[in-house]
């Protein structure tokens, strides 16, 4: 949407998804919203409602009538600018679930002076009314979204504004600083320092730290929402396609006998104990001579740079612990994969338990049988341990939002540069307005700075009626 809108309007949207159900709410937020209550609905009694002399958040019953003809029985709760979501007079009417109701009570609204709000309109109104800062009307989409207790865990430290302090304590920081060396511009004559650089160097190097941590927390915020990437990996034939097919229980990607087989990616997300992972099914790496397969390795490569988490599946019948120490060096050393990997030894049904424990010996090898089924549960509970244990430090603090993610990388640059600006000597001129730079980027996270174009982004991604 095109987001800057007529103030005066008055707004109407569905707030429940379309479709059958019980209820259904529509909500109604401007200056209009109660006279236009007053035209269509009538209590119990049979009279108008009387807005002069009530107390506010109200429940009122009654029916909704379009002319002469009875529409509903409805519930209403009326909320009174300023102390409503979105800071104006707002109206929640609770209808039946049945679409036509809904869509002729829509029509109704409408008819007597509202219009259908777009997308994002009534968070946006809210953040535009100062009823909340930028960062809890995302955490209202994310909150949405989540469809997982960790994502919905994030999205409720940021909704309930802890993000929002800490970002604004990083500013509060840089703000006492700045206007020490704005001081010191004012009496540039006299060549005196208020601002100590050292203090300030001392400063920066704490508020780096946090700001880092924030910034790495993003890579498992970005994972939790999206899946967390774990990348299958092994040559043709390991039986990749099995796995992914018993972690996933669903026939999504192609057995068969013929080596090489799996030749484009094959995704899929899957909760394992309430955490998303998002797998892929890729074709080996080594080079091939096959073009269709060279670019299934190109791609495989794409997406272990991703990866958080790698599963390399072998054959035991096909390779031994020095094929495997081989296998170990490649990944680690020449394909310098930094995340956690887990070495399956696949097809374990067809060997002795005894035999596999004596080659493979002082290796962390987990044997399972993909075709079976054994050692999968095992499986998927180490990959769940292994997120566990590397969200740990980001339990109360995590970044999910990508565009804070891109600020705090755009401050923590500049702090570099502040930093390495001042061991040189550079002017007070160019350190403050170093710090100025950050400060906006603080503000543009929080929406204290409004950018038209951010705001248009981040409204137009939520849904209608919210
Ligand atoms: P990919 O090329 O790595 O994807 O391998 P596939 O999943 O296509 O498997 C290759 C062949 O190995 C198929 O015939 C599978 O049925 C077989 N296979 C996969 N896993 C197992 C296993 O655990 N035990 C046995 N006996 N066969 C398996």
């Amino acid at each position: 949407m095109k987001i800057i809108t007529h103030k005066d309007d008055t707004i109407v949207a569905p707030a429940t998804p379309p479709g059958q159900s019980a209820l259904a709410v529509i909500r109604m937020s401007g200056s209009r919203s109660f006279e236009i209550i007053k035209k269509i609905f009538r209590l119990r009694n049979k009279k108008q409602p009387d807005f002069e002399n009530k107390k506010f958040p109200t429940v009122l019953i009654g029916e909704i009538f379009s002319g002469d003809k009875f529409l509903d029985e409805v519930v209403i709760n009326l909320y009174r600018a300023p102390k409503s979501y979105t800071g104006e007079d707002l109206t929640e009417i609770s209808c039946h679930g049945s679409p036509y109701i809904v869509q002729q009570l829509l029509k109704l609204i409408i008819e007597n002076g509202a219009r259908m709000a777009e997308s994002g309109e009534f968070t946006f109104r809210a953040f535009m009314n100062g009823k909340m800062d930028l960062t809890k009307a995302e955490s209202v989409a994310e909150l949405i979204h989540s469809e997982s207790g960790h994502a919905h865990e994030a999205a409720v430290h940021q909704y309930r504004g802890d993000y929002k302090l800490i970002i604004q304590s990083f500013r509060e920081k840089l703000v006492q600083f700045l206007a020490l060396l704005e001081l010191e511009l004012d009496f540039s004559e006299e060549d005196v320092e208020f601002a100590r650089r050292d203090e300030f160097i001392q400063m920066l190097g704490e508020l780096e730290k946090k700001m880092q941590f924030l910034y790495e927390s993003f890579l498992w915020g970005n994972a939790l929402k999206k899946g967390i990437p774990v990348v299958i990996l092994g040559k043709p034939n390991a039986g990749k396609s099995t796995l992914m097919n018993a972690l996933t229980r669903e026939e999504k990607s192609i057995v068969s006998d013929i080596p090489g087989t799996t030749r484009d990616l094959v995704e899929d997300v899957v909760y394992l104990q309430g955490i998303p992972f998002r797998f892929t099914d890729t074709a080996g790496l080594r080079q091939s001579g096959d073009v269709i397969e060279q670019t299934g390795v190109r791609k495989a490569l794409e997406v272990l740079n991703k990866a958080l988490i790698l599963i390399y599946l072998f054959d035991v019948n096909e390779m031994g612990a020095g094929d495997l120490s081989q296998e170990i060096k490649y990944i680690k050393e020449e394909l310098n994969f930094k995340g956690k990997v887990f070495w399956v030894g696949n097809k374990a049904d067809l060997m002795e338990m005894k035999e596999l424990e004596k080659e493979f010996q002082g290796k962390e090898v987990i044997f399972i049988s993909a075709k079976t089924g054994k050692g999968v549960d095992e499986l998927q509970n180490l990959l769940v341990s292994e997120v566990q244990r590397g969200m740990l430090p980001y339990k109360d603090q995590m970044v999910t939002n990508a565009r804070h993610a891109a600020s705090l990388g755009r401050c923590l640059q500049m702090i570099s540069v502040i930093k390495s600006g001042i061991e040189k000597g550079i002017s007070t001129e160019f350190i403050s307005s170093d710090i100025r730079q950050i400060i906006r980027e603080l503000d543009l996270i929080t929406g204290t700075i409004v950018d038209e174009d951010i705001l248009d982004y981040i409204f137009s991604n939520f849904c209608i009626g919210k």
